[in-house]
């Protein structure tokens, strides 16, 4: 088992490891960025060796999977029924599975998914307004939890849009945001986010009660105005500036 180091699960497990890009979100994916480190051509999907070891975890985890790739990518479809009866057979753990192509969930759910399976939450990254409409997909799909990644934040999101008459977001319970990770050098970089831009976008959540994790300012924030994050990490992951009502909240998984 993987321990992560991502500040809103514990554990990560990768069926398969590739993707390629899809939106402006992924321009400086972190996938590309380690498999590119590693000589690896990171658009080539591959099946995980580890693929069933979950099998064996102990525990009750909440486990993010596909974070090396998107659950829902094509090129899995083969694999993916064997992926969902190990999600089955661990009911112990909570799976997050985060995707940028809604538009294919339906056609990839297992026969059995009803109202969804009640140890799985489904995700959709939004980085800005433009892939809002990932909300409206999300929404049609059963699920135990659904949550968004607003990360990296590529402008501030209005979450509160209406969409056909609905307002999406109100199918959705949890928000994690943060800036962009990335360096200076080669060509994996990152872009900008403003600290206004991540509490312009949460404040309506916020006030709606939705559950909320910040879980960097970013690599931008980190470089430009450092004293806001003296201590932490090089991405900004950093707690204790803002105001507890947005640290670290999850929903409960048991
Ligand atoms: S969908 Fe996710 S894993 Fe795939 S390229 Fe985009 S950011 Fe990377």
């Amino acid at each position: 088992m993987i321990k992560s180091k991502i500040g809103w699960t514990d554990s990560t497990h990768n069926f398969w490891e590739g993707c390629h890009k899809v939106s402006a979100g992924c321009k400086f994916c972190y996938m590309h960025r380690i498999q590119d480190g590693k000589k690896i051509d990171p658009n080539v999907v591959v099946k995980f060796d580890g693929f069933r070891k979950p099998l064996k975890w102990e525990g009750q985890k909440l486990i993010f999977t596909c974070s090396m790739s998107d659950f829902f990518i094509e090129e899995a479809d083969e694999w993916r029924p064997e992926a969902w009866e190990i999600i089955s057979l661990t009911p112990q753990h909570t799976w997050l599975i985060l995707t940028k192509r809604p538009e294919r969930i339906k056609d990839c759910l297992p026969p059995d998914w009803g109202n969804g399976y009640p140890n799985v939450w489904l995700g959709v990254s939004v980085e800005d307004n433009k892939s809002l409409h990932r909300l409206e997909t999300m929404g049609e799909i059963p699920a135990k939890l659904r949550f968004v990644s607003a990360e990296p934040l590529l402008e501030t999101v209005d979450f509160m849009k209406v969409l056909d008459g609905n307002r999406p977001i109100d199918k959705f319970e949890w928000i994690i945001i943060g800036g962009e990770s990335g360096n200076d050098y080669g060509k994996h970089k990152y872009r900008e986010c403003r600290e206004r831009w991540i509490y312009d976008t949460l404040k309506p959540l916020y006030e709606l009660g939705k559950y909320i994790f910040v879980k960097q300012v970013g690599a931008f924030v980190a470089k430009n105005d450092p004293k806001q994050i003296i201590g932490q990490d090089q991405h900004g992951s950093v707690k204790r500036f803002w105001h507890e009502s947005i640290q670290i909240h999850r929903p409960k998984t048991h």
